[in-house]
């Protein structure tokens, strides 16, 4: 791939480590993430993608900014409170990198579109607010055999994991289905904003890893984050034979 003078300028700093390189640049300018969510979790892996130069990013969302949004979704402005979430990450992207496309899908997620539309993409990132997304994208990234990288944040606490076609999966890791009623949710517990911005940008460090195929894959492993006493713990995360999901792929 031929960089213009801009690019070279622009990922000067990428083109420089031997694991990106300008071809592991061209390829992240070629690859085309699906983002599902752009709130807390979506906002820093958002703008960390479009930075970076990934070439296109799908963002799923139906929701409109509002104000209590802003104390951790860094996406959107205050000027955007009213208008949809997937408007503002437009906007927010043209400003950061005119070589990034955002496709809006201002839509929610169901059973009936989620395969069609991970089916798109190279890879997916879950920054999704509830179990029943988790579970959809979990089953839909399985099914069309995609990579899903998969963040979660309550108050000042935080999990990540990647999910490989074949599995562990995310049911693997609950294996029953979880609901709101089991846990609560960050409108109803609270969050803390910057931890968002944390568990956010690790998502993004995993795609783009997985992008660029570099470094060890979160895959079998889930990354533990505690905020109050600054803890990182990893675990080993197996495939469950009995997985409904991976089980079948
Ligand atoms: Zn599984």
């Amino acid at each position: 791939m031929d960089f213009t003078e801009a690019q070279i300028h622009r990922y000067a700093r990428h083109i420089l480590l031997p694991e990106v390189g300008g071809e592991g640049q061209a390829r992240l300018l070629a690859a085309k993430v699906l983002v599902i969510g752009a709130g807390g979790l979506g906002s820093p892996l958002i703008l960390y993608l479009a930075a970076a130069g990934v070439g296109t990013i799908g963002v799923v969302d139906d929701d409109v900014v509002e104000l209590s949004n802003l104390q951790r979704q860094i996406l959107h402005v205050t000027d955007s409170v009213g208008s949809a979430k997937v408007d503002s990450a437009v906007r927010a992207v043209a400003a950061i990198n005119p070589d990034v496309t955002l496709v809006p899908h201002r839509l929610r997620l169901t059973e009936q579109n989620a395969r069609a539309l991970i089916g798109q993409y190279d890879l997916v990132a879950d920054g999704s607010d509830n179990f029943a997304t988790r579970f959809l994208v979990n089953d839909a990234a399985q099914a069309e055999g995609k990579t899903l990288v998969s963040a979660a944040v309550l108050r000042f606490e935080g999990q990540i994991s990647t999910f490989k076609p074949g599995g562990p999966c995310y049911r693997c890791l609950h294996p029953d289905d979880l609901s709101e009623a089991d846990l609560p949710n960050c409108g109803q517990a609270g969050v803390f904003g910057a931890m968002a911005g944390l568990m956010g940008s690790l998502q993004a460090v995993e795609v783009l890893k997985e992008i660029l195929g570099i470094g060890d894959s979160l895959s079998g492993s889930l990354l533990l984050v505690d905020a109050l006493s600054t803890a990182f713990r990893k675990i080993g995360l197996k495939r469950d034979p009995a997985c409904s999901c991976c089980g079948k792929v």
